[in-house]
């Protein structure tokens, strides 16, 4: 029977789930602030959520 009981449920930098910013396409961590809403966070911060809300059409190919 060997189940390990793991102790260490702390919240640990490491273990924070991480996610590529749409935008940017840089990695970011899971912050307190998106804890209600993090399946729909896309962007790493306020700035390329701006950018990305304005439509990707603007850092697309142009016609
Ligand atoms: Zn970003």
């Amino acid at each position: 029977m060997g189940r390990k009981h793991v102790n260490d449920v702390g919240t640990r930098k490491a273990d924070l789930p991480q996610k590529i910013c749409v935008v940017c396409g840089r990695s970011f961590a899971w912050r307190r602030k998106w804890a209600r809403d993090w399946d729909q966070v896309k962007f790493c911060s306020d700035r390329c959520r701006i950018s990305g809300l304005r439509g990707p059409a603007s850092t697309g190919p142009a016609r």
